[in-house]
């Protein structure tokens, strides 16, 4: 198994804190792992899925390390706030912005941007404004820009948060495809436990800051 991170004995705080947010952080992420994190409201599922890009947590380590085998720019992270990542006017010029410095030429950038929106069933939103989709389309475009990177790890933070059952399913279904299918490895913080027995093949338990439970989910 090829080892993409390791968290060792890590703890983190946020700067405007007085408690540890991750607290003795032991883990292990492998090349196509499809780990779904679930955990209590402020049990520190975001922090953690934080820590694997530098910047998006605003905070110190204050023990243990984390050391990554894989370099920045092969992570796509969509955040839990769908407004966070949004900055142009239509979703097709939002994925063209994320794609600029990426080094394809118009073409190939199009031709990524038809192909990952086909896949997530919203060509037809791509020249709307951003300003007047629902959040759950939001949350769908969020999620086409991670896609149109093709990253080696993707980072999904409640991306169901704001879909209806439906949606999400096909959502759910669509992630494990570029996992089983592209190999990418997934990372995705939810709150139902049915869902993650479905879909992931390893599931990770979070409460007050710890691992609670790290276990392989076995397909019935
Ligand atoms: P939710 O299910 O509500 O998204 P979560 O499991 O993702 O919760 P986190 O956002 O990781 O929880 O928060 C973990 C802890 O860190 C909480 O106690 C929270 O109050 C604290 N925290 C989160 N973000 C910050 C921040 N920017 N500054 C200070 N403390 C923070
Ligand atoms: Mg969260």
């Amino acid at each position: 198994m090829v080892e993409i991170l390791h968290f060792k004995d890590y703890c983190f705080q946020y700067n405007n804190s007085q408690k540890l947010s991750l607290d003795k952080i032991n883990f292990s992420l492998f090349q196509g792992d499809f780990v779904m994190i679930i955990g209590a409201t402020g049990s520190g599922k975001s922090t953690l899925l934080k820590q694997f890009l530098p910047g998006l947590a605003t905070g110190k380590v204050i023990n243990g390390n984390l050391t990554k085998s894989v370099s920045n720019d092969k992570f796509a992270y969509v955040s839990q706030f769908v407004d966070n990542q949004i900055i142009m006017e239509t979703p097709r010029d939002d994925l063209k912005f994320v794609l600029d410095n990426q080094g394809c030429t118009n073409n190939e950038i199009q031709l990524r941007i038809t192909e990952v929106a086909s896949f997530l069933g919203i060509i037809e939103l791509l020249d709307k404004k951003i300003t007047n989709l629902s959040g759950g389309q939001k949350q769908l475009i969020n999620l086409a820009g991670a896609l149109v990177l093709k990253p080696q790890v993707l980072l999904l933070d409640e991306p169901t948060a704001q879909l209806d059952p439906i949606t999400s399913e096909k959502l759910l279904q669509m992630v494990r495809k570029v996992n089983q299918e592209f190999n990418m490895t997934i990372i995705l913080v939810e709150h139902e436990l049915e869902q993650a027995v479905q879909y992931a093949n390893r599931l990770l338990v979070m409460e007050q800051g710890q691992i609670l439970v790290d276990q392989p989910i076995e397909k019935g």
